[in-house]
C-alpha cells in the first residue's frame, strides 16, 4: 500500500520512526533532524483523521530500562513539532489500553523499544560460542515474535518511516509487519524519497554515472566498490584509500593510512575496472602533513612518494582537478566519504573540490546522492546542502542499501 492511497480518517497507525536523536548531558536535543524528517508522515496522518502511535528505539540500552535513553525526554520536543500534544506510554509492551484510548488526531509515543531485548531479537547474557546459545536464539525470536504482535495489536496499520535502522531485522522495523495484510502496511514518506534515491543511482541510471568513494579503509567499502563496478563509468577512489592503491603499485607511502594486508584487493579492483572499462580515478598527488594535525607542516607530493615522517592527509591539486574532470558532465552521481581528513581546515581542499563540482553538475542537470556519514558532514561545512538532490538521512542502511543488499524494513513492506 503506498502511505498517499491510505484512508487513515478513523484509523490508528502505529508508526517506525527513528527518533534517536543526539542529547546533550541534561536531555537537550542537539540535532532535531530526524523528528524533522518523519513530520511530514506523522503530520499526513494526522491531517487524514488518524492517530499516532509513535515508536523508536534511543541509543543502545541493550534490552535494559535505561532513563538516560528514555524517549520521555523527547516528548515535548515531538509535541512542538507537531503542534498538539503528546501523550506517553512508559512501558512499550503495555500500551494496549492508552492505544485503545485514543481518538482521532492523538498521539501516544511509545518508550525506547530497545529496553526490551525482544526488539533487537539477539539473546542476551550468552555468548555466541556458548552451546546454549542456539538455543537461546531461538527462545528469543519466538518472544520477538510475541513483542512484535503485541506492538501490532495497537493499531490497524503499520507505517516504518525509519530509514536509519531499515537494515536491520528488528521487531519493530520488519516482524511487526507480518501482522498486517498489505493493504495495511505501508512505508513513510521518509523510506519512499531513501528507496527512490537508491533506485535513482542502482536502476534508473542516468548516463555517465560517477561515483566518489573515500573515507579511510579499502576494507569498509569494498562491498560498495564491488557493486558499483557493474553500474558506473567513472570511479573516483580517494581518502586513506589512496595510500594502499599507492603501495600495492610499489609506492613509497611515509605514514600515510595503508591497509597492507589489502594490497592484493587493491590490484584487484584496479584489474576489475579495466577489465569492465570502468574509469578508475586514483589520487596522484597530496598534501602531506608532518603530523596528524590541522597545524601539521604541509607539502604537496606524488601520492605514491610521500616522504618518510609525513602522511598523505588530503589530495593534492592536480588530483583534485582529476576528480572535477570526472564529475563534470556526470548526469548521475554518488558520494561517500570525505577525500581527506576534512574535519582538520587546513586539509579541506580534495573534499571542498568534490563538493563544489558535484553542486557545479547538480546545477546543471545531475542527480546526486551524498550519504553514509562523513560525506554528509563535508557538505554541510562547505554550505553546499541545498545544491544536491539528495541527502541520505541513514548511514548504515544507505551502504547495504548500495551493497546491493535488501534491507529487511522494506522487504517487510513488501514492494
Ligand atoms: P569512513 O568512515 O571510512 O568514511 O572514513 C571517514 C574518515 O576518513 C574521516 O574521519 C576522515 O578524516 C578520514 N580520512 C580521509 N582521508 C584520510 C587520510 N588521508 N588519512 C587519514 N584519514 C583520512
Amino acid at each position: 500500500m503506498k502511505i498517499k492511497d491510505f484512508n487513515f480518517a478513523g484509523k490508528k497507525a502505529i508508526v517506525r520512526v527513528d527518533f534517536n536523536v543526539p542529547l546533550d548531558e541534561n536531555g537537550v536535543i542537539t540535532d532535531d533532524t530526524r523528528i524533522r524528517g518523519a513530520l511530514p508522515t506523522l503530520k499526513h496522518i494526522l491531517e487524514g483523521g488518524g492517530s499516532l502511535i509513535i515508536m523508536s528505539h534511543m541509543g543502545k540500552p541493550k534490552g535494559k530500562v535505561n532513563a538516560k535513553m528514555s524517549l520521555g525526554q523527547i516528548r515535548e520536543a515531538v509535541a512542538k513539532a507537531l503542534g498538539v500534544p503528546v501523550q506517553f506510554a512508559d512501558d512499550c509492551a503495555k500500551a494496549k489500553p492508552q492505544a485503545d484510548a485514543l481518538k482521532a488526531g492523538e498521539v501516544l509515543l511509545l518508550e525506547n523499544l530497545r529496553f526490551y531485548p525482544e526488539e533487537e531479537g539477539k539473546p542476551v547474557g550468552i555468548e555466541k560460542e556458548d552451546p546454549a546459545y542456539e538455543q537461546a536464539k531461538k527462545e528469543m525470536k519466538a518472544r520477538q515474535k510475541e513483542f512484535a504482535k503485541t506492538l501490532a495489536s495497537y493499531a490497524d496499520c503499520y507505517v516504518n518511516d525509519a530509514f536509519g535502522t531499515a537494515h536491520r531485522k528488528h521487531a519493530s522495523t520488519a516482524v511487526i509487519a507480518d501482522y498486517f495484510d498489505a493493504d495495511h502496511k505501508m512505508l513513510g514518506f521518509l523510506m519512499e524519497k531513501e528507496v527512490e534515491a537508491v533506485d535513482n543511482i542502482l536502476k534508473n541510471i542516468r548516463r555517465p554515472f560517477t561515483a566518489i568513494m573515500g573515507g579511510s579503509k579499502v576494507s569498509t567499502k569494498i562491498g560498495i566498490i564491488e557493486n558499483l563496478m557493474d553500474k558506473v563509468d567513472n570511479l573516483i577512489l580517494c581518502g586513506g584509500m589512496t595510500y594502499t592503491f599507492a603501495r600495492a603499485l610499489g609506492g613509497h607511502v611515509g605514514n600515510s593510512i595503508c591497509e597492507e594486508d589489502k594490497l592484493d584487493l587493491a590490484l584487484n579492483i584496479i584489474a576489475q575496472a579495466k577489465a569492465k572499462g570502468v574509469n578508475l580515478v586514483l589520487g596522484t598527488d597530496c598534501v602531506a602533513g608532518d603530523s596528524f594535525s590541522n597545524d601539521a607542516h604541509q607539502q604537496v607530493v606524488p601520492a605514491n612518494a610521500v616522504p618518510e615522517g609525513w602522511e598523505g592527509m588530503d589530495a593534492g591539486p592536480e588530483s583534485r582537478k582529476a576528480f572535477a574532470a570526472a564529475i563534470d558532465g556526470a548526469k548521475t552521481i554518488l558520494w561517500n566519504g570525505p577525500a581527506g581528513v576534512f574535519e582538520f581546515d587546513n586539509f579541506t581542499a580534495g573534499s571542498r573540490a568534490i563538493a563544489e563540482a558535484i553542486a557545479k553538475a547538480t546545477d546543471e542537470g545531475a542527480y546526486s546522492l551524498i550519504g553514509g556519514g562523513d560525506s554528509v558532514a563535508c557538505i554541510n561545512k562547505f554550505g553546499l546542502a541545498d545544491r544536491v538532490s539528495y541527502i541520505s538521512t541513514g548511514g548504515g542502511a544507505l551502504l547495504e542499501a548500495i551493497e546491493g543488499k535488501i534491507l529487511p524494513g522494506v522487504a517487510a513492506i513488501g514492494e
